[in-house]
């Protein structure tokens, strides 16, 4: 099976950058590409207050949502509390991990009532920073969220407490043998060279981009093998290579 691509954009909160999401999503539009979009439920983070907020930004959700766009719950209030990695372990700073279970329901549920009280449902977790646990885990699946989008495997797959995840390595197209792969994309500061940069990888990849659902069902039935134990342990070592390395 050739390599198949799952579009994610992060960060959409009511003060994002609008100039550039628009330009994005006439290209998805035109690609039919059906993305994840991360929302966060209650913005206080400072760098995602890029333009002025608009009013009619839940409004604009709920017609991703309509659409058929996956909508992701992106933490609570996106606002570093601790140094914590969590079980990802990719950036030294969490909203969530290592806060106590209790704490952790106070903002998943906290968030989750904004999502509920606009009319949105949230089809998926993305944690802020990719930085969470297994109370995390635990919380959201107590609150009806079984679907994550992270972690370093080749595949979707199911765990043993019935949580399907949904890989997330990459930040942006790269041509790859096999497996499926989640690009990860931060527009509120991309420039005129990143829109170009996605139009024409929007086009040279469209035919194998896959909407969520279906990761989702591939996932339900599948269990992690040891080549995605295999693959994740090699990607972290490449990772930490390249963070060590001055031109990586
Ligand atoms: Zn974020």
């Amino acid at each position: 099976m050739s390599s198949r691509y799952l579009v994610r954009f992060d960060d959409l909160c009511p003060t994002m950058n609008w100039d550039v999401w628009s330009r994005v999503e006439r290209a998805m539009l035109s690609r039919m590409v059906r993305p994840i979009l991360a929302v966060v439920p209650d913005n206080r983070d400072p760098h995602l207050d890029v333009q002025p907020a608009r009013a009619d930004f839940w409004e604009q959700v709920r017609h991703w949502q309509r659409r058929g766009w996956t909508i992701a719950l992106h933490g609570y209030q996106h606002r570093y509390v601790n140094q914590n990695s969590g079980i990802i372990g990719r950036n030294a700073y969490s909203e969530f991990a290592g806060l106590t279970e209790a704490e952790q329901d106070r903002k998943i549920a906290a968030g989750l009532k904004i999502f509920e009280s606009q009319g949105v449902r949230a089809d998926a977790w993305v944690a802020p920073a990719h930085s969470f646990d297994q109370t995390t885990l635990r919380v959201l699946a107590r609150h009806g969220i079984k679907n994550v989008s992270d972690g370093y495997a080749l595949r979707p797959h199911k765990d043993a407490a019935g949580c399907v995840w949904t890989p997330q390595q990459i930040g942006r197209f790269i041509d790859m043998p096999a497996g499926l792969w989640t690009v990860c994309m931060h527009f509120n500061s991309w420039k005129e060279s990143d829109l170009l940069a996605f139009e024409t990888s929007l086009k040279r990849f469209e035919d194998r981009i896959i909407p969520f659902p279906d990761a989702v069902r591939e996932g339900e039935t599948r269990k992690a093998s040891w080549a995605d134990s295999a693959f994740a342990t090699s990607f972290r070592a490449v990772r930490r290579m390249r963070s060590v390395m001055p031109c990586a």
